[in-house]
């Protein structure tokens, strides 16, 4: 009898988009011995290129449902990937723990009745007796930010973790094409994905990782699939080194749900907010480097260096991300508005699932 790798290596899988989620969908099939295409137009700019690579799992308050579950076996899973992806750059890491801070004593209750909740050991409070939090409040001349570390979460550079499972994929001869679907069909037992410049590539299986785009190529009228646009932002930039020490701050943090993470003695980066709107706006520095109620000295003469945004897919009466299964072999793995990083390996893990069973 033939092992299941066997029979997978006859099966093509196309995956349409390569961002995190198409290209984690890329690798989780190609280890299982799938023979894999993926097709996207501009593979380094979507929203994954733009994210900062945060990932917030045991941090997340609710303890249940959906979302927790999906944290939770990437939390598991993502130690797994990063041995697998080490060998092919040993730079990639997940820098650990996560800092989540804030000036609002109602949140701060908040977060300290989670902890207390949960009897977590990878979690604790952060007040004015923590050199963590004296340090932060020094820098932002502050006495009222404070918070909670967790030792489990942490950041993963989104641009290396792209480009690591590219040469990935090259290795396990995954088939890249530069072009864009725009229109899908099932022919018998195959479906034909048509692309922009005409071409008909023939697969067994579909994955729609295309963000916003997904809509366009499914029946919509059968699956009623909703997806709005969430800009992202983000800034570097250059502060007077002499006016803060950013070296004595944590190599990343997020105060009143700004991601800061200080890049050297004299640079910064600052994201994200979720806009309902798909330009990006003039007043992003002022928005983003609104961190606290009175801003510090060196943070309004700071200089932009650089500016990014991403757009990203937000189900509209579901909740996010979508995982459906439409049948006869088409899958949808997409509306990762937020934490695509961290969800990627547990939604190939289902989506790789549900092309096992299709197949046995
Ligand atoms: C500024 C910013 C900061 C962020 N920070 C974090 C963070 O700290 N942690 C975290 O976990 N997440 C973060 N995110 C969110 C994260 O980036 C997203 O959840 C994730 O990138 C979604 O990945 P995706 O693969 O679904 O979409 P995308 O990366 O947008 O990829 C979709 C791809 O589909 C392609 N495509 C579209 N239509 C077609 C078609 N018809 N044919 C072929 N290809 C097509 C597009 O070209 C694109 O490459 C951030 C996002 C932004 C913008």
């Amino acid at each position: 009898m033939k092992s299941l790798k066997e029979n997978f290596q006859k099966v093509h899988v196309l995956v349409i988009g390569s961002g995190i989620i198409g290209k984690f969908n890329a690798l989780e099939l190609s280890e299982l011995g799938f023979q894999i295409t993926i097709i996207d137009p501009t593979q380094d700019k979507n929203s994954s290129n733009a994210a900062l690579g945060l990932l917030m799992g045991n941090i997340y308050q609710k303890r249940k449902g959906r979302s927790w579950t999906l944290r939770k076996q990437s939390l598991e899973l993502w130690p797994i990937w990063l041995k697998h992806l080490q060998a092919f750059n040993n730079e990639l890491n997940i820098e650990k723990p996560l800092i989540q801070l804030t000036t609002n004593e109602e949140t701060f209750k908040k977060l300290k009745k989670f902890i207390n909740e949960n009897n977590d050991q990878n979690l604790k409070s952060l007040e004015g007796d923590s050199i963590i939090i004296e340090n932060i409040n020094k820098a932002f001349q502050t006495r009222n930010i404070k918070g909670i570390i967790s030792k489990k979460d942490g950041r993963i550079n989104a641009g290396t973790l792209l480009k690591t499972i590219d040469t990935c994929l090259k290795n396990k001869k995954v088939n890249f094409l530069k072009d864009k679907v725009i229109k899908i069909r099932k022919l018998n037992t195959h479906w034909i994905a048509t692309s922009k410049t005409k071409k008909e590539i023939k697969s067994d299986v579909i994955i729609l990782c295309n963000s916003l785009n997904t809509i366009d190529l499914i029946d919509n009228l059968s699956h009623n699939i909703k997806l709005k646009p969430v800009l992202g932002q983000a800034i570097e930039i250059s502060v007077n080194d002499a006016e803060v020490d950013l070296l004595a701050l944590p190599k990343h943090f997020n105060i009143n749900g700004k991601n800061i993470i200080p890049v050297s003695k004299n640079k910064l980066i600052i994201g994200s907010t979720d806009e309902y709107s798909t330009k990006p706006e003039e007043n992003i520095f002022e928005k983003l480097t609104n961190i606290i109620d009175k801003k510090p000295n060196w943070l309004v003469k700071a200089h932009v260096l650089k500016r990014w945004s991403g757009i990203r897919s937000r189900p509209d009466g579901e909740p996010s991300p979508i995982m459906k299964n439409l049948g006869d072999g088409l899958i949808i793995c997409t509306g990762f508005y937020k934490n695509g990083i961290l969800l990627a390996p547990a939604c190939s893990k289902w989506v790789a699932n549900e092309i096992k069973n299709y197949f046995s």
